[in-house]
């Protein structure tokens, strides 16, 4: 048995990932009166929040859309200052461009008073932070789920999108838990007051990636570029290796989904069988202008997410600067497959794609497949947090969306991590004060 190690002193704790769950773990620890140290593989902190500029404006590659649900999301962006702006509207066109009416059928026919009643009944806490309470319940796969309850008008409604966004076709044998956390965190399943006085979707003027170098600029700790080659952990702590020397500590957050580490971490025998288990979506982001194409909105492409059959066709993009014709474009599959796929979509959308300026390749949304899930894959995820001194954050326990990473975050540091007596009315670290080597500022994805 695996000892679990908490103490009400302030500890140390090593925290391996700077994208948004990590972050917020090292915010909490700090504020608590602990110590972190946060240690990024990359050259710059957000992880799959990353931004970039082209010609002037900025452009996010991964997650920026913030709905009326990102209560503890806002609550960090008013905390730190940041300026937020509404997002563009949202557009479903079919593959040559023409506008397809998106069904909303869900909202009225009924089908949304029958979900409510199954959501009380079944899997209520499925809009709290975490996944594991509503596993059982919604582990089977999506459309056998909807059949069952009579709830097809939900995939209608929700299915563009939450297929344009990277969680994979509902034609996929994706467990239902992930479809219906996507469709709560939309906001469009009950009422919600608006958030930083925007009536809808809103995002980060200036790039998602600006709050995540605002909370990393607060911490005292944070190393970029920072390979880790091993970890381990013993009773009386946690020694992590890497090729800038060790870091030791108490404790050690594991802000990246776990099967990534496996290969560095003294990893327990349930450690590898649950990160064997894990399995991603193949999803990319091409920076790229374009020219001709329907303009000033995000499009969703209908053609390209009703089926699976068309994987690696172009999902979704971003037109967001109306002066400028750059866009952000979403697809999934093969790498090798991207743009030449992409120049034949954009060419049967009626436009010319011009020059691609950046691509990225994402492993997308750590999860566990309908199996697993029923058998108990995220509650034996759970009953780890803290074994080993060792804890898990992000899209895996979480759910791939930075609301849901974000809180959850919070609440395992919140639970685990008391604050320290003496400093229950600390402010958090001021930017000068690291110790550490410090993520550098004016990195190529920056202005
Ligand atoms: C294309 C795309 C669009 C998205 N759109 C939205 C959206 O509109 N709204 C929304 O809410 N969410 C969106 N998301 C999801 C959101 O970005 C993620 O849920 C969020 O970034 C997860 O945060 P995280 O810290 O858990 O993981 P990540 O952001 O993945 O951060 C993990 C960090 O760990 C680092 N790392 C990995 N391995 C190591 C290692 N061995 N050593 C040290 N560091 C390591 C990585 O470099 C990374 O910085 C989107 C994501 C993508 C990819």
């Amino acid at each position: 048995m695996q000892e679990l190690h908490e103490t009400a002193g302030p500890r140390t704790v090593a925290v391996v990932g700077a994208g948004p769950s990590g972050l917020t773990v090292a915010r909490e620890l700090e504020r608590a009166g602990h110590r972190a140290t946060v240690l990024e593989a990359q050259d710059a902190v957000a992880g799959k929040c990353r931004s970039v500029h082209v010609d002037g404006h900025a452009y996010d590659l991964g997650g920026h859309i913030c709905t009326n649900r990102y209560e503890r999301t806002a609550h960090l962006l008013t905390e730190l200052d940041v300026e937020t702006e509404r997002t563009s509207r949202y557009r479903v066109i079919d593959a040559t461009g023409r506008a397809v009416r998106q069904s909303m059928a869900f909202l009225r026919d009924g089908a949304l008073q029958r979900y409510r009643a199954l959501r009380e009944r079944e899997f209520p806490r499925i809009a709290e932070p975490g996944l594991a309470h509503s596993a059982r319940a919604l582990a089977a796969p999506v459309a056998e789920w909807l059949a069952e309850h009579g709830l097809r008008s939900m995939a209608e409604s929700f299915g563009t999108g939450y297929t344009a966004a990277g969680y994979g076709h509902l034609d996929d044998d994706l467990p239902a838990l992930y479809f219906v956390k996507y469709a709560e965190m939309t906001g469009l399943l009950d009422p919600a007051p608006e958030l930083l006085s925007h009536p809808g979707d809103f995002t980060v003027v200036g790039g998602f990636a600006s709050l995540w170098r605002r909370v990393a600029e607060e911490l005292k700790d944070v190393r970029c570029g920072v390979r880790v080659t091993s970890v381990e952990r013993h009773p009386g702590g946690v020694r992590v290796h890497t090729d800038a020397g060790p870091v030791e500590a108490d404790d050690v957050v594991l802000a990246v989904t776990p099967d990534r580490l496996l290969r560095v971490l003294d990893a327990t025998d349930e450690e590898r069988d649950l990160g064997a288990r894990i399995r991603t979506n193949a999803y990319h982001t091409t920076l790229a202008t374009a020219s001709g194409l329907p303009e000033d909105a995000f499009y969703f492409l209908a053609g390209h997410t009703a089926s699976r059959a068309t994987t690696g066709h172009c999902v979704s993009y971003h037109h967001r600067y109306p002066d400028s014709d750059v866009r952000t474009f979403y697809s999934y599959g093969r790498p090798e497959d991207v743009t030449a796929l992409l120049r034949e979509d954009v060419t049967a959308l009626g436009g010319r794609l011009e020059a691609v300026h950046r691509q990225r390749a994402w492993a997308f949304m750590p999860h566990f497949g309908s199996d697993d899930l029923k058998d108990g894959a995220l509650d034996r995820l759970d009953a780890l947090q803290g074994r080993n001194r060792t804890y898990y954050v992000g899209g895996l326990p979480a759910f791939e969306l930075v609301e849901c990473t974000v809180a959850h975050a919070q609440d395992l540091a919140r639970r685990h991590f008391p604050p320290v007596q003496d400093t229950l009315t600390r402010p958090p670290g001021r930017p000068g004060s690291s110790r550490g080597r410090v993520c550098p500022r004016g990195l190529s994805d920056t202005p």
